[in-house]
């Protein structure tokens, strides 16, 4: 299939990239670069646009005759979204109906749109089964939900078939760790206590540790990039006979910051120093995915369940590029 890839020099919109070539595929990636990196694109066509400009990505997707759009170009920090909630509105959901309006224009029904835990807010029930009550606690989490949302409406009308990728932590580095997190500013976990182990920050802050968990720290369910992309492989063959899908993309299985920045450290061989502070907003205190309708409906597997193999890719991919994409 050819594929547009919405946000394809991003972190998973590369990964994803370089899957669907592996796979036969035909991407097309399509950033503005506001965010993701040149360099992360290799050897596929690439197209500089913006998914807000109708005409354009009209254009876009007739010129290289799509078949199917996967959609990975939202803005994803919790905490900007609270502090710039337009902003996110305007990203993640004005733009996104005006790139399914330019789907709709050029007659392409497939839709593949990265989503999030971040739509279940606190749920009262773990694991995290696809049914639970959605009560977002972020604009962010509400932009994507409102997205969700909007799909169902449009697929009602017969024009849009989507699968909906509800992603835990996404993590690590695919591609013999070539492609890997390159935000900025960094905000995620893994890669922050990986730059505090290369010396590249002072520390690395928990942000809390009185939480009701064994000790004290936010426990989430890592999911290693690779992994996460299969299942988009799945879910758009999926497309074929299914014309709406909506699935939670996790281990299963949490792990606490705590453990988390014991196993940089396993890895890494380096020690840093780790500062207790108090809780960051918003944070539920244990996000974990019940991913048994993937897995049953999907036939998806995982290769990475295991944190120290996602956490060696990741510092595999630091520490060849100790600039990021800049290196
Ligand atoms: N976290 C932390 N220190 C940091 C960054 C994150 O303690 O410098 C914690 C955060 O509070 C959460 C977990 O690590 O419990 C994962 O955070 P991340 O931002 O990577 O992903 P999120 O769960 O917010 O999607």
């Amino acid at each position: 299939m050819r594929i547009l890839v919405c946000g394809g020099a991003g972190y998973i919109g590369s990964n994803m990239t370089a899957m669907l070539t592996r796979e036969g595929h035909k991407p097309v990636v399509f950033d503005n670069l506001s965010k993701g990196h040149r360099t992360a694109v290799k050897d596929v066509e690439f197209v500089q646009g913006d998914f807000g400009d109708l005409g354009f990505t009209v254009q876009t997707l007739k010129k290289y005759n799509i078949d199917a759009v996967m959609h990975f170009a939202a803005f994803i920090e919790v905490g900007e979204s609270v502090t710039e909630p337009l902003r996110y509105y305007d990203n993640n959901v004005s733009k996104t109906r005006t790139l399914l309006e330019a789907m709709e224009k050029a007659g392409v029904e497939k839709f593949v749109f990265s989503s999030t835990a971040a739509v279940y807010g606190m749920p009262d029930t773990i694991p995290i089964t696809e049914d639970v009550v959605k009560a977002p606690i972020s604009p962010y989490g509400e932009t994507k939900w409102a997205v969700e949302r909007m799909c169902g409406f449009q697929s009602q009308t017969g024009r849009l078939r989507y699968a909906v990728l509800r992603y835990f932590n996404a993590c690590g580095a695919g591609f013999n760790a070539a492609l890997g997190e390159d935000h900025r500013p960094e905000s995620h976990l893994i890669p922050l206590i990986i730059q505090a182990a290369m010396g590249k920050r002072d520390n690395i802050k928990i942000f809390g540790t009185d939480y009701p968990t064994e000790d004290g720290t936010c426990i989430r369910d890592y999911i290693h990039i690779e992994d996460l992309c299969k299942a988009h492989l799945l879910a758009l063959k999926k497309l074929e006979s299914e014309s709406e899908q909506v699935y939670n993309l996790g281990n299963g299985t949490g792990y606490s910051v705590r453990q988390v920045i014991d196993t940089v450290r396993k890895i890494s061989g380096k020690d840093f120093s780790v500062i207790e502070t108090d809780r960051r907003p918003g944070d539920p205190p244990v996000l974990t995915a019940d991913a048994t309708k993937a897995r049953t409906e999907l036939g998806w597997t995982t290769d990475y369940p295991n944190l120290e193999a996602i956490v060696e890719s990741a510092w595999k991919f630091h520490t060849d590029h100790p600039n990021g994409y800049e290196s």
